[in-house]
């Protein structure tokens, strides 16, 4: 065992793991990152399928962000947003974002990740309807499934229910309807039709709660903690037309699909959908750096701005200048190459027609696919598309057959998942599904010489 495993072993607590695994087996150490690759301490090259955490968008090594990092903490390494000062990283990332995000989104928060994120929304929609002389328009709906974060109020506005159960969440005010997950709960109901449904459980809920009640909706445009869920088409026009009709705010959680992922800027834009509040970090710098921005509306704007009294509410890293040098310089860098287009034209097309072939695999009960992010299903019966027991852990084995062959997929539960660095080459996409279709190989034969002992 390295010095550092035993660091790790002895003093490390790390998020979202079984302590009693963690100290019984050790962690692998990544020592180097390099395009698309990481390598560990071993020296093995392993081709990151996941960009970190759905965040390292321009690969392991792009140098203008590093040089823009060096630069800003040559100049201020530090300073905050409070008590009336600013200073340029922030005020020219905000204008850059009011620029970049849809039409009406022209103010910014800035936050420290994703939860602070989505903190700060239920903060701020909870204010703006106080300031409007409604404060007792407090609940936010979300949806079973949805992931937005880890803090009390991230994991609450999140529906997964391991979460809940530990901590007593959510917290009050926060209620979750059905998600839009076909493959898991719509088999047998035409796709549209189940997508118009799912939407309309909004206005049901809504109905039920009292419109007087209702302060928000809040959802990612695709799920991608929950197991890449794609809505079906029809599923955003009615969500919108909803809140619209009932005049609630649409928050939209962007952590994850912002930034190129589906092939424009924002999927707000693939799904022609006009959030009040949009939720960004993650793709903002890459991952180099921790950075989240709360996009706010004017409709929002407008109302905050005219209330003559503080909001109380901030982070000491909202707007870290090197952070914002960071972002810029990852906007900067995707504007020079085209990155949006590429994605959109070339290279997402190229990923899908090589991915959606891996449902042809006797273990694949379907393969999906959206711009730069996609989920295989993993079943035990591709006829009836019945799953397999969950004693079989498939999608673990899966997981770690990957790694040991020098791919990181990730699994939740036995869906499959991969959101690459949007700098792939077309030739690094035939090598990761070609690792794919090895690995789907062995972890079938593990699984079928299992069934037959
Ligand atoms: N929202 C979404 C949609 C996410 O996927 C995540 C992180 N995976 C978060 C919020 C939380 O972000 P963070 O881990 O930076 O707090």
């Amino acid at each position: 065992m390295s010095l550092s495993q035993q660091q790790d072993r002895q003093h490390c607590f790390h998020p979202f793991s079984n302590y009693h695994q963690l100290n019984r087996d050790g962690a692998r150490v990544i020592v180097k990152g390099e395009g698309i690759y990481v390598y560990d301490e071993q020296g093995n090259k392993i081709l990151d399928a996941m960009a970190g955490l759905w965040c390292v968008n321009l690969g392991y090594s792009a140098k203008p962000l590093i040089e823009a990092a060096q630069k800003q903490f040559n100049t201020l390494p530090y300073y905050n947003l409070f008590f009336q000062t600013t200073h340029s990283p922030a005020a020219k990332l905000a204008a850059k974002l009011a620029e970049i995000t849809p039409a009406k989104l022209n103010h910014v928060f800035f936050t420290g990740s994703g939860s602070e994120c989505n903190d700060t929304v239920l903060r701020t929609v909870r204010h703006y309807w106080a300031c409007l002389g409604q404060p007792q328009k407090q609940i936010v709906i979300s949806r079973d499934n949805a992931y937005h974060g880890s803090t009390m109020a991230g994991a609450s506005l999140g529906g997964m229910k391991p979460m809940h159960a530990q901590g007593g969440l959510p917290i009050p005010g926060i209620v979750h309807i059905p998600q839009p997950y076909h493959f898991g709960e719509g088999q047998g109901v035409d796709v549209e039709m189940f997508g118009q449904q799912r939407a309309q459980l909004l206005e049901q809920k809504i109905l039920e709660l009292g419109v007087e009640n209702v302060a928000a909706f809040i959802a990612e445009p695709i799920q991608g903690a929950g197991g890449v869920i794609i809505p079906p088409d029809s599923y955003w026009p009615e969500i919108q037309r909803i809140c619209d009709h009932y005049g609630i705010l649409l928050i939209v959680d962007e952590v994850i699909c912002g930034f190129g992922r589906t092939g424009e800027w924002f999927a707000s834009q693939t799904y022609a959908i006009t959030p009040d509040l949009m939720c960004l970090a993650k793709g903002i710098t890459s991952g180099y750096l921790p950075l989240g921005a709360v996009m706010v509306s004017d409709r929002i704007a407008q109302v905050l701005q005219e209330h003559d009294d503080e909001f109380t509410h901030g982070f000491t890293y909202s707007g870290h200048p090197v952070a914002c040098a960071v972002a810029l310089a990852t906007i900067e860098e995707m504007e020079k190459n085209h990155l949006v287009e590429k994605v959109r034209n070339d290279i997402a097309p190229y990923l899908a027609q090589k991915w959606l072939a891996l449902a042809e695999h006797p273990l694949v009960g379907e393969a999906r696919i959206k711009g730069m992010m996609a989920a295989i299903e993993l079943v035990e019966n591709k006829a009836t598309l019945k799953r397999y027991n969950k004693t079989k852990a498939a999608g673990t084995l899966c997981r770690n057959i990957c790694v040991s062959n020098g791919l990181i997929m990730r699994a939740v539960g036995d869906t499959m998942i991969i959101a690459p660095p949007l700098i792939i080459s077309k030739a690094e996409v035939d090598e990761l599904i070609q690792l794919a279709w090895q690995c789907l190989d062995q972890t079938y034969a593990q699984l079928t010489s299992r069934t037959n002992i």
